[in-house]
């Protein structure tokens, strides 16, 4: 690595909880949320393979998510380490090497405005400059509005990660991280309105659905 390479890098970046890993339905709120232990933590189905394939065709990989459980008081670091332990260890275990993890812990109500917060570009921006990537080959793969703004304020494109076809500014949609990787590795196929028929009607098969559901932990 470094000044020696012959030309900059592509990459992706993740978004983590409901692209990496699956989100957990908490009761008490109604809502989808980060896991808050490292018991609660686990892959989504096929994200390992995901990354296996992108890391395989040269694209180096970064994890950039807004964790502001213990800002909130929800979690502690302890738990947070511990959750960030099992995501590489278990990622390791399918040789996929995270070559940067950003977290933002901060949350503008609880410990005012900050830098990194995404929709900031910030930690993308710091990446492709300490690992000279090249933001017009790279992309930003996330579930959520601010992860696509993020994205695009960085200079690289997005995939939304969602099992509806919604409104989104995002460059692709995918119903999961596989999906999204292979629509950067294919694509041939990614930008034809015949493919997004397919991929739409796909969404409406109820087994891809319920893979899909997965992602939004089933609600
Ligand atoms: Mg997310
Ligand atoms: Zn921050």
């Amino acid at each position: 690595m470094g000044a020696n390479r012959a030309a900059p890098w592509p990459a992706v970046f993740l978004d983590r909880d409901g692209v990496i890993n699956r989100n957990i339905f908490n009761p008490a709120t109604g809502s989808c949320e980060a896991p808050l232990t490292a018991a609660e933590f686990a892959l989504a189905p096929g994200a390992a393979q995901a990354l296996h394939q992108l890391q395989s065709a040269g694209y180096l990989l970064f994890v950039v998510s807004n964790q502001p459980n213990y800002a909130k008081g929800k979690s502690s670091l302890k738990d947070l380490a511990a959750i960030d332990q099992k995501m590489r260890r278990e990622l390791a275990s399918s040789d996929v090497v995270l070559s940067g993890v950003y977290y933002c812990l901060h949350h503008p109500e609880y410990t005012g405005p900050c830098a990194c917060r995404k929709p900031s570009p910030y930690f993308p921006l710091r990446a492709i400059r300490k690992f000279r990537l090249d933001p017009k080959r790279s992309w930003m793969i996330g579930d959520r509005k601010t992860d696509i703004l993020c994205g695009r304020s960085a200079g690289v494109r997005t995939i939304f990660i969602s099992e509806d076809l919604h409104d989104t500014d995002a460059d692709l949609t995918a119903p999961n991280l596989l999906v999204a990787a292979n629509q950067i590795l294919a694509p041939q196929q990614q930008s034809s309105p015949a493919n997004a028929r397919v991929s739409s009607s796909t969404l409406r098969n109820p087994d891809s659905r319920s893979f899909a559901s997965y992602h939004s932990c089933g609600v």
